[in-house]
């Protein structure tokens, strides 16, 4: 079953989106960030639209980096979070993955490893404390692993920054500080900027790296606190439209939807939007959030339903059941919908649900 509500994606925009990190980090290869369904636009499509494009593509896990070889990907694929179990080793030699080690508990993983990976990198926690081994333990830990079969095509180095988005916080050059001194012996390409990193700068400072790992900015939205894509040249890749299902118009004192948390002041036509928290729009998202009907941005009025939503149309008379509005994406930023939701535009793309039709163009 499909929803009438339609996610379009621009592959146009994808590619634009990609040359514009390119552009910021002219000598870096470039890992496009493709886990989670692509940011909820479709892995395999997105690999598809930047193959010969990208560098490679990274993803969270083997099942992941699966699904694309079993679709024909055959660009260099970095598995972000790694193998759990000795098995995912040997899974990674033989579809020729790349796996990230930052953990001691894959060590055994490793050793039991028979064959060789088109490329092995370690993980530094400087800062973050998500995943990771300590930048103390680089030298120990290429010792260990250089000699193994396993990475005899390259061992290389990453660390992923926890501030990126506010380019001036401190722990950013605290952060590369203590991944520029770890690795400054060894061997090995490194890689530390994801989409924040990228555009503001970071990956031009003393440490530069061999590959940048840009997600978000891919999909059209600033990874930068508070800015909207295309204040960057970035253009949004996807857009969500819904049909308006009814009008009314409500007098003064009429109340709108659940908990009747919206008030008419005057009097007011509404309209009725298919698509509600269950097709992954915030629920969160509180009255005038925009919509855009006709080009034109209307408040979004009462709490989200499961399948449907209200706007003021005051400033669209001429809208109509059956007219098409946006929900997010070209004209309107989804980061502009997360922040009045109290949230960032990573989640809402990632979690338009598989409800939606995808409409081709
Ligand atoms: C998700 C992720 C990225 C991409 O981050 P964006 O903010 O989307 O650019 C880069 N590196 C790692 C390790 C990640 O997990």
């Amino acid at each position: 079953m499909r929803r009438a509500a339609r996610i379009q994606r621009n592959a146009g925009a994808l590619r634009h989106n990609l040359s514009r990190a390119r552009a910021l980090a002219p000598e870096q290869r470039v890992w496009a960030v493709i886990k989670a369904d692509a940011y909820g636009h479709g892995m395999e499509w997105a690999a598809a639209q930047m193959d010969g494009f990208a560098d490679g593509f990274a993803v969270s896990c083997i099942e992941e980096a699966m699904v694309l070889r079993g679709g024909g990907v055959r660009a260099p694929i970095l598995v972000l979070q790694g193998p759990r179990e000795a098995s995912e080793w040997q899974v990674c030699a033989r579809h020729g993955l790349q796996p990230v080690l930052h953990e001691e508990a894959q060590l055994p993983g490793l050793a039991r490893l028979r064959g060789a990976l088109p490329g092995l990198w370690i993980k530094l926690d400087t800062g973050m404390h998500r995943l990771g081994f300590a930048p103390l333990k680089a030298q120990i830990l290429f010792e260990q692993v250089q000699r193994h079969p396993a990475a005899r095509n390259g061992l290389h180095w990453l660390t992923h920054l926890a501030c990126a988005d506010q380019p001036g916080h401190p722990q950013n050059r605290a952060q590369l500080e203590q991944f520029a001194y770890a690795v400054s012996e060894l061997p090995g390409q490194r890689s530390f900027a994801n989409s924040a990193a990228v555009m503001s700068g970071l990956t031009t400072a003393a440490l530069r790296g061999e590959w940048i790992r840009p997600g978000i900015m891919l999909y059209g939205p600033s990874p930068l606190l508070g800015e909207d894509g295309p204040e960057r040249d970035l253009r949004p890749v996807m857009t969500v439209t819904a049909p308006l299902i009814a009008v009314k118009n409500l007098e003064p004192g009429a109340h709108v939807g659940y908990g009747a948390t919206w008030t008419a002041t005057r009097p007011t036509q509404v309209g009725v939007v298919a698509i509600g928290y269950a097709d992954g729009y915030p629920r969160h998202a509180p009255s005038g959030t925009p919509v855009l009907v006709h080009g034109q941005e209307c408040p979004l009025v009462g709490r989200v339903s499961m399948d449907m939503l209200e706007v003021d149309l005051t400033g669209v008379p001429h809208a109509r059941v059956g007219d098409w509005v946006t929900l997010w994406g070209e004209g309107l930023p989804v980061e502009r919908v997360a922040r009045s939701a109290g949230t960032i535009g990573y989640e809402l793309l990632t979690r338009v649900a598989g409800r939606l039709q995808i409409a081709e163009p």
